[in-house]
């Protein structure tokens, strides 16, 4: 069975522009890539799971999301890295879904589908609510901390990261056992 690495995408993989509706704002947080391709060499699926409640909110449609979805997958496969799936939730609190993390519904429809073993797979975000989603998932949990969100605690002991690292390479490199780089 393949691991897989459960990425946040805005604040992760992409700088959060706050509810982007168009491919222009997509801009890849340094390291991505590079941690992307670490990832990837060590046998992990890349399955992006994202909240995007702007298309509840009406900011955004689902099909520009889909496009912001397909930029992110151009800028990085023009370095060499790719994502094999994304799963977003269009939904905001009120609506009450399963897959608005901190729920662990878009990790669990991802594990159903692509049958990803549970055993040696991370989920990845830079706010609490990712790292509690993992948790609930029974996945490890890595908190990126170089991003607007870096100064959210979390409410409880579920949005406390096995590990924070300050980018996705740093992440990377303590998923795959190799050289940790630990955030100050
Ligand atoms: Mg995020
Ligand atoms: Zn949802």
């Amino acid at each position: 069975m393949t691991r897989a690495a459960f990425l946040d995408r805005d604040g992760t993989i992409m700088a959060d522009v706050g509810y982007p509706s168009d491919p222009r704002q997509v801009h890849l947080v340094p390291n991505a890539i590079e941690g992307l391709k670490l990832l990837r060499e060590h046998g992990y699926a890349l399955v992006v799971v994202s909240n995007q409640s702007g298309i509840a909110r009406g900011m955004l449609t689902l099909q520009d999301a889909q496009r912001v979805n397909d930029e992110v997958q151009r800028l990085l496969t023009q370095g060499g890295a790719h994502v094999d799936a994304f799963y977003l939730c269009p939904h905001r609190d009120r609506d009450g879904c399963d897959c608005r993390k901190p729920k662990p519904g878009l990790i669990e429809q991802a594990i159903r589908e692509h049958g990803y073993a549970r055993e040696g797979s991370v989920a990845i975000g830079d706010r609490p609510r990712d790292i509690e989603a993992g948790r609930a998932a029974r996945v490890k949990t890595v908190r990126i901390l170089g991003g607007p969100y870096a100064g959210e605690g979390s409410n409880n002991e579920a949005g406390i990261a096995d590990y924070d690292a300050v980018d996705l390479l740093a992440a990377a490199h303590w998923i795959t056992g190799g050289v940790q780089r630990a955030a100050s």
